[in-house]
């Protein structure tokens, strides 16, 4: 079976983590702030916040945002469950809208109608490792003072408008995931880029249970030097030395890993451009995606498309159910029909084996199978 991703960990990373854990920090110690200087670096943001997942990263992120009850949030409903649950972890209740048909990701028009005078953040995914339309997004933010949560988890690596996502030209904060199948991995783990120092403050104390030592921050005058102050509720978020010394000799590979991707891509791209019943994502031109997935679109029975590519040795997945149609979304009250383009795309797609380590020979054994099966052979 050819997998939908895989990680790639060599011998140089397992000595990077071997030698972290014969150091005396085995929770976290400076290769945290290390690992975080370092993808801040190669992202062009001034602070960087780790987290043990980039779900908790998102729920720091939408703690420092002041997303609480009362509060709307606006996101995708194309993702990972965990954009929308975030919200909801902060007693907000998040809102989805519907997604442009050939980038799949949020219509900035679809966003400016669901806005209303409780909504207090967008958070925009960048799916596949497409960027969003961030400039049109954040100019509906500016106008009415909402926080834009980029969900970079599919992008680390790619660029919009000549900068790296994670440089914060159009957003406040932006979450990175190094979950086993994303760009770079530490096992699990994530990150919050952001140039704000005062949401880089909140984030801090969110991922230790709101607790700091800092002297400045104290309400304790004269404090003896054990004292430290429980001064919002956190959670215990943090990642460890030795994944992020996993996460630095991964980020060295970075460039590589995209760059191979995009080559990986470009190979599918043209061999499925002319295949009768099979469309792609068309990418818009002030960008360059970092290609997380690829995923296809098929006119034909999706099911029996899809069975069949598993059949001949593709493992094949689908990214994503519509977040809202999930029995726990139901429940709260969202109901099928909200976002009329998802559903369609849902319906009709397909996500293609995608991995650097992936060989030529594999590459051309899904165009193959892909061709076999999509014409019903
Ligand atoms: C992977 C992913 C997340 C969550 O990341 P974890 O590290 O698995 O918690 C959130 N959003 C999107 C779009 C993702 O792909």
């Amino acid at each position: 079976m050819i997998p939908y991703a895989t990680q790639w960990v060599d011998d140089e990373d397992i000595a990077a983590v071997a030698q972290a854990l014969k150091t005396a920090y085995l929770t976290q110690g400076p290769l945290v702030d290390e690992f975080e200087a370092k993808t801040a670096g190669y992202c062009g943001a001034k602070y960087a916040v780790a987290f043990n997942s980039g779900t908790s990263a998102l729920h720091g992120a939408c703690f420092a945002a002041g997303l609480k009850a009362g509060d709307e949030a606006i996101t995708s409903p194309i993702t990972f469950v965990a954009t929308a649950n975030a919200v909801l972890y902060c007693g907000a209740k998040p809102l989805f809208a519907d997604i442009d048909p050939q980038t799949i990701n949020l219509d900035p028009t679809a966003v400016a109608g669901q806005i209303t005078a409780k909504t207090k953040a967008i958070l925009p995914v960048h799916y596949a490792g497409q960027p969003c339309e961030m400039a049109a997004l954040s100019k509906l933010a500016k106008e009415r003072n909402l926080t834009v949560i980029e969900d970079a988890c599919h992008a680390l690596g790619a660029d919009y408008q000549g900068k790296k996502i994670g440089a914060g030209q159009y957003s406040d904060m932006t979450i990175l995931s190094f979950h086993a199948v994303k760009h770079i991995t530490t096992g699990e783990g994530g990150m919050v880029l952001t140039n704000n120092k005062d949401f880089y403050e909140k984030l801090k104390t969110f991922r230790t249970h709101g607790i700091t030592r800092d002297p400045k921050l104290l309400a304790e005058k004269d404090p003896g030097p054990w004292v430290y102050e429980m001064q919002a509720l956190g959670f215990n978020y943090r990642l460890t030395d030795f994944q992020s010394a996993l996460g630095m000799s991964q980020l060295k590979k970075l460039d590589q890993f995209v760059a191979r991707r995009r080559e990986i891509v470009a190979r599918y791209q043209a061999a499925f451009k002319n295949v009768p019943g099979l469309a792609t994502i068309q990418g818009k031109t002030d960008c360059r995606s970092a290609w997380h997935i690829y995923p296809i679109m098929v006119k034909g029975n999706r099911r029996k498309i899809f069975d069949a590519l598993r059949a001949k040795g593709l493992g094949v997945n689908v990214h994503y159910i519509p977040v809202y149609w999930q029995p726990y979304y139901s429940q709260l009250g969202y109901q099928k029909g909200l976002c009329p383009r998802a559903e369609a795309y849902y319906e009709s797609t397909i996500t293609l084996p995608l991995y650097p380590k992936m060989s030529d020979q594999e590459v051309e054994t899904v165009i193959t199978v892909v061709k076999e099966c999509v014409n019903g052979r």
